[in-house]
């Protein structure tokens, strides 16, 4: 089906983040048409004045120029949280382009977050931004699973995008996330991304709102034997499943010899040291700066 498209006019496309990594989130859409199942930004949907499901509409945001972009040099803006700045779409609309092209020369520093290899047309342009860095969320290497849990470009294409902004010298983090439980082997993931990026981001599923129900109905459908341990973890609230996996990638960090840690100190790094792997939580604080982005709506 169709996304329903709509272009609108904002006032601004900068909004003051509460992230702990940023100091403004930048989102050229509204709406995000990758559809993931678990989408944490599918709350969204109750600003947005759609009554279309989430995943199946997109704004398409106009703004004023950005002016004196150079007042955010040194600034870290990060661009995608609750959208994917390179939908299929902006094939068409180009707003993500539109932005980068308006802060070029500013000095800002800019950390992207997609599911899609369209981002290539844009790394030269990226690259002449100062400690620039792409994500990639890569939760499974199973085009099956992602193909159940997205509408995005397959997981190969991800890992071949990241691996030419790599090679380009482009700062690049596999976000592995959502881990599902019994499902994400995060150990074959990290072997296969730890030559081409810089950090390697662990984050657990959440379940909570909407999306819950679709997740349980998922797993009982097609991973029947794992709806014990879901219903541990989701419904009584058991975290032991983490704590030793927590524990499992710690000791496989160490035996590959990968630095595991809390906080994320990949920038003070040299680019050509070997990833670091951060355990990273952090969607109550996407929430909070996402209701300042509705805001900042006209
Ligand atoms: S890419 Fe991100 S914002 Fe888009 S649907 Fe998936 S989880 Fe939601």
């Amino acid at each position: 089906m169709e996304p329903i498209i709509q272009e609108i006019e904002v006032k601004s496309i900068l909004t003051k983040s509460n992230l702990p990594v940023s100091d403004y989130s930048v989102n050229p859409y509204v709406g995000c048409t990758h559809n993931c199942r678990y989408c944490y930004a599918s709350f969204m949907k109750r600003f947005t004045g759609h009554p279309e499901p989430w995943g199946t509409f997109l704004d398409v945001k106009y703004w004023p120029e950005i002016c004196r972009p150079e007042r955010y040099a040194g600034k870290e803006l990060f661009i995608g949280s609750v959208t994917d700045p390179y939908l299929p779409q902006e094939e068409t609309f180009g707003r993500t382009r539109a932005l980068l092209e308006q802060l070029v020369g500013s000095g800002a520093r800019i950390s992207i977050a997609t599911k899609s290899d369209l981002v290539l047309r844009d790394l030269e342009l990226i690259k002449t931004f100062p400690d620039a860095r792409v994500s990639w969320s890569v939760n499974t290497l199973d085009e099956i699973f992602k193909n159940d849990m997205d509408n995005a470009v397959s997981i190969e294409r991800r890992l071949a995008a990241m691996k030419t902004f790599h090679d380009a010298g482009v700062r690049t983090t596999c976000f592995v996330s959502p881990i599902f439980p019994g499902i994400t082997d995060v150990k074959a993931i990290i072997d296969r991304v730890k030559g081409q990026c810089n950090l390697i981001w662990l984050e657990n599923l959440n379940l909570r709102g909407n999306y819950k129900t679709v997740i349980m109905n998922y797993i009982q459908e097609k991973y029947p034997q794992l709806l014990p341990l879901y219903q541990e973890i989701y419904h009584e609230g058991n975290r032991t499943y983490w704590e030793l996996l927590d524990g499992e990638l710690k000791r496989y960090a160490a035996e590959i010899g990968l630095d595991y840690v809390t906080n994320d100190d990949s920038m003070k790094r040299s680019f050509d040291a070997p990833p670091v792997i951060v355990n990273y939580f952090y969607h109550e604080q996407i929430k909070k700066s996402a209701r300042k982005d509705r805001d900042s709506r006209a």
